[in-house]
């Protein structure tokens, strides 16, 4: 009995140190980037060279020293990085010190740990996120959006997407994108927002809604990085989303850059907008208005009456990818480019991919390894009314089938399975017998003639320039 006393009180000093030693460094990371984000002049003066030269002393055996010169580098020459950085460093001190905690510590670093040591527990992945669509509701009717053909009747419950979201963390994951719909025509999301407040929630949204009062709710908050839509300027977002969608989206930017609240923006690249997308000009508006980071989706037929004349053709597709890297290079913003981009990830991200990997659980609850494949083996719901977990749906057969089938294609400039390689995304759908699709139209993608022969000629081509870039 003294023996098992003995062996009870060890195993809790090991695991009380074991606790003590994770929230101290916790402890000590937090408060250094506190420290960061609450010095701005640190990087108006000399001192970080100053730092810097230090640290290539200190670096003897020159481990890092190539690193070390790249950042000292982009200080001496003022890169539009730095220049970011500056600017992030003039938003609100709350938005500053959640984007440091929630999403550099909480999320990228602590999190990789807690991800990898969960899933090899739990035998299951590790995605960096997911993308969830708590309603589809909207105010506007775009012409071509992807979420279209979804049912709009009922949103995700608030009880469903708190518990989502709790073990979410369990599993470490302290990223999560919304979606939609609409997400800001449900109040109570911020009731959600404010309770998983080491949380860094990204939030796509047309911004019609944000009017200065939300605006000042978002910076409050702090985790909510709002990403508006807009598809160019007035012509081509007016075009697509409604006469004066454009004003109210602007608005949106010019009410939460006077809040100091961090955003971006997002735009779906098609035939018709793409020569705005190369322009200079419209990255040198968005910097003005106020915005830090952004997104390029390009149009792909799903959704509301798929149209093949939005499809963007592949040499566009690829004046786009140049652009974007040099768009990199000369203003301070983070341009994303969504499909152009997969050889920075190693490829597609779908199934809950570890590393970078994600999913998304639409409105229904349905668990979908991409927001463009509305396909599902698995719903939320269901899966918690036979008492399972959010990370069983990763590993249905379906996600696995997908992830054992990444990469599509060892050229990570094609990596997509929807467009770049539709036969993968077809022999998944046709093979897995528990794959249902989750909109209605959505078995046209692999099913109709015209999408499948234009898809199989897009990617073809794709293929044939590429091979005569290199
Ligand atoms: S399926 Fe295509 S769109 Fe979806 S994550 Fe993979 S590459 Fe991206």
């Amino acid at each position: 009995m003294p023996g098992l006393v003995v062996k009870i009180l060890s195993y809790n000093l090991i695991s009380c140190l074991g606790s003590f030693k994770s929230y101290f460094w916790s402890f000590v990371f937090k408060t250094i980037l506190k420290i960061l984000f609450s010095l701005p002049s640190f990087f108006y003066n000399k001192d970080l060279l100053k730092l810097i030269a230090w640290a290539k002393k200190l670096d003897r055996n020159k481990r890092y020293l190539s690193k070390i010169e790249v950042v000292e580098r982009c200080f001496k020459e003022n890169h539009p990085s730095v220049q970011l950085t500056k600017k992030l460093l003039k938003k609100s001190k709350r938005c500053q010190e959640k984007l440091a905690i929630n999403f550099f510590y909480n999320a990228v670093f602590a999190g990789r740990d807690r991800r990898i040591k969960f899933a090899q527990k739990y035998n299951t992945s590790s995605p960096f996120f997911f993308v969830i669509s708590p309603t589809m509701r909207c105010n506007l009717k775009c012409r071509g959006c992807y979420a279209g053909q979804y049912k709009k009747e009922d949103d995700l419950p608030y009880e469903v997407m708190d518990r989502i979201f709790k073990e979410a963390k369990k599993a470490g994951i302290y990223f999560i994108t919304v979606s939609g719909g609409e997400p800001f025509i449900r109040p109570d999301l911020l009731k959600l927002f404010k309770k998983h407040n080491d949380i860094y929630f990204q939030v796509f949204t047309n911004g019609t809604l944000i009017d200065e009062k939300l605006a000042q709710k978002i910076e409050q908050l702090g985790n909510i990085a709002p990403v508006i839509s807009i598809e160019g300027f007035e012509s081509e977002t007016d075009f697509r989303r409604g006469k004066g969608v454009f004003g109210k989206a602007i608005s949106a930017m010019v009410n939460l850059e006077k809040t100091g609240t961090i955003f971006g923006f997002s735009t779906m690249v098609t035939n018709f907008n793409w020569q705005i997308i190369v322009n200079d000009s419209f990255y040198e508006f968005l910097v003005k208005k106020g915005c830090s980071f952004g997104w390029l989706f390009q149009y792909i037929p799903i959704g509301r009456k798929p149209d093949l004349s939005l499809v963007l053709k592949p040499e566009r597709r690829l004046a786009i990818r140049d652009k974007v890297r040099e768009i990199r290079n000369k203003y301070p913003i983070l341009v994303c480019d969504f499909w152009n981009d997969g050889d920075y990830v190693k490829g597609c991200l779908a199934g809950a991919r570890g590393d970078y990997g994600y999913f998304h659980i639409n409105t229904n609850g349905d668990i979908e390894p991409c927001v463009f494949v509305h396909f599902a083996q698995d719903n939320i719901k269901d899966i918690y009314t036979r008492g399972g977990h959010l990370w069983d749906t990763w590993n249905s057969e379906f996600f696995k089938e997908i992830r054992a089938g990444q990469p599509w294609n060892l050229d990570h400039r094609m990596p997509c399975m929807i467009i770049d390689n539709p036969q993968c995304l077809r022999n998944l759908v046709f093979n897995c017998s528990l794959v249902y699709p989750t909109e209605k139209e959505a078995k046209k993608l692999v099913e109709d003639e015209k999408i499948v022969t234009h898809l199989n000629n897009y990617s073809s081509n794709l293929a044939q320039l590429l091979k005569q870039k290199n």
